[in-house]
């Protein structure tokens, strides 16, 4: 007779411990709608909702009613949590500017919730922030006078207060807010409602994206402006363009024109890592679904660092993509070897260190059906820490894999990112810090291998030359002060990143 304990199968359970996650955490989602006799909080609810995952601690909606009245709810939580119809029938009105997020700068707290609401001479407006400041402390320095009226700690509530500054100084709308962008250093995607109707404005480098469309026929004038294109197709908005880099745009009540211009030219640089993995895959960018773009990733993954083996899986959501291209050209068949607990979230986004130990243990499983006797590739698109990484190779050998081979999206992420992702500093950066041998024996792996740079440059066609790539390889295309270098910088310029080559492909 068996033993009840030899009986029990137990399935393998992933169990991550309460330190910081694997990943980089993106930074934040706005959204504006300018449409008049449309229930415009609603669809910015909508919009909201379809950007959940770039941030997750708090969100809000501020609307401009026709009585001149700006009408505003935010809360920490959900899209879903803070709003309910009762809350949004509350908010009547032709132009609404919404807000997810996670904090960068400024702690987890209700008063950092955003949009930021403020007056001036003009009348009220309010501001929706998507990056990170690198000048914020001399913002904030430069505006001591309104230290006692700032209600917050983020550098988001620094713009307000600098284009606020600008109104009451006697600039127009359009002067004021380009006078404010020419204080602030650093990633800025801002959605600026105003009695005069919305702005949409994008840093120098486009470091992170923004869109806009319209609802109906332009003749309308009816706006949508979106951190992502999946926030236009939630509510069925024509996407018409990207606000470009260094660009404003003026959307006006009953103007089917909107009034497009540069505030600053300078070269772009969109985030790269909005490509590999934070934005969603049925988002596009540059004409095409990031979806194909993470396909052929994957592709030119699996031609720079081949391994005989029998399946190929994919660490769910991101890595899906990149594993589906890999199996295409490598000929080894795809399979679904991990399972993730959807309901559970992009636990990477909660910002407190009880947050994610609560929220990742549940995440991901292995499916022993699928594994077992199997030599595994697996496909993630980046390792940050390696303690994840480390886990999951653990939890598929526990599994059945009879080898596990993991290959990553991404080149090494040897640099913290300043630029409004929420990384670790450079000495807490694996791939800083080991080598690629040492790596792979602290993962636990049989091989392990990284997609070069120059492969995620072929990946990315035509507009190669168009991404910031510094978390990479530490060419930051925006200056900063030593004091900001040093903050994440710690190994740097001692260059022990640079001192110990990760080759990008390592030998099966
Ligand atoms: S440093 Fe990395 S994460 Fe930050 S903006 Fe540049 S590519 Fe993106």
């Amino acid at each position: 007779m068996q033993n009840a304990t030899s009986a029990c199968f137990v399935r393998p359970v992933l169990v991550v411990p309460p330190e910081r996650p694997d990943k980089p955490e993106e930074a934040c989602g706005v959204y504006a709608v300018m449409a008049a006799d449309q229930p415009v909080a609603n669809l910015a609810y909508f919009g909201l909702y379809a950007l959940q995952h770039r941030g997750q601690e708090s969100a809000g909606i501020a609307v401009f009613g026709e009585d001149d009245q700006v009408r505003m709810h935010k809360d920490m939580g959900l899209v879903s949590q803070v709003f309910d119809q009762e809350v949004l029938e509350r908010l009547p009105g032709f132009l609404a500017i919404g807000h997810n997020r996670y904090s960068t700068t400024g702690s987890s707290k209700v008063c950092n919730a955003q949009p930021v609401l403020l007056n001036t001479r003009l009348g009220p407006f309010a501001l929706a922030h998507n990056g990170n400041l690198v000048n914020a402390a001399e913002l904030r320095h430069e505006l001591a006078d309104l230290a006692s009226e700032l209600t917050s700690t983020t550098d988001s509530e620094l713009i307000a207060f600098a284009v606020q500054q600008a109104v009451n100084g006697g600039l127009a709308w359009d002067a004021a807010i380009r006078q404010a962008a020419g204080r602030c250093r650093g990633a800025f995607s801002l959605v600026i409602g105003t009695p005069e109707g919305l702005f949409a404005l994008r840093d120098g480098h486009g470091i992170r994206p923004l869109v806009f469309g319209h609802l109906g026929d332009t003749h309308q004038a009816q706006w949508v402006v979106s951190s992502e294109t999946c926030g236009l197709d939630i509510i069925g908005a024509s996407f018409d363009d990207d606000v470009q880099p260094g660009e404003v745009i003026h959307f006006r009540q009953g103007d089917p024109t909107p009034q497009r211009s540069r505030w600053i030219e300078e070269p772009a640089k969109l985030c790269v890592f909005e490509m590999i993995y934070f934005a969603r895959p049925d988002s596009r960018f540059f004409g095409e679904s990031l979806y194909s773009y993470r396909v052929r990733i994957g592709e030119v993954l699996a031609r720079e660092t081949p391994v005989a083996a029998d399946i190929v899986i994919g660490v769910p959501d991101s890595g899906i993509p990149a594993a589906i291209g890999y199996s295409q050209v490598s000929g080894i068949p795809f399979g679904d070897g991990l399972i993730k607990n959807r309901y559970v979230g992009r636990t990477f986004i909660q910002p407190t260190q009880a947050m994610r130990e609560a929220g990742i243990r549940v995440k991901l499983n292995p499916l022993p059906d699928v594994l077992a006797g199997k030599r595994v590739v697996v496909i993630d698109d980046s390792i940050v820490r390696g303690t994840t990484s480390r886990k999951l190779v653990a939890a598929l050998r526990d599994a059945g894999a009879t080898e596990v081979h993991m290959r990553i999206s991404s080149p090494p992420v040897t640099h913290p990112c300043f630029y409004g992702i929420d990384t670790d500093t450079q000495d807490q950066l694996i791939a800083a810090r080991l080598t690629l041998e040492e790596i792979a024996a602290h993962l636990g792996v049989d091989s392990l291998a990284y997609l070069t740079k120059e492969g995620m440059v072929e990946a990315a066609q035509a507009h190669s030359g168009h991404f910031c790539t510094a978390c990479f390889d530490g060419a930051y295309p925006i200056e900063m002060d030593e004091a900001v270098r040093a903050s994440k910088l710690r190994l740097e310029p001692a260059g022990l990143a640079a001192a110990r080559p990760l080759a990008a492909a390592a030998a099966p």
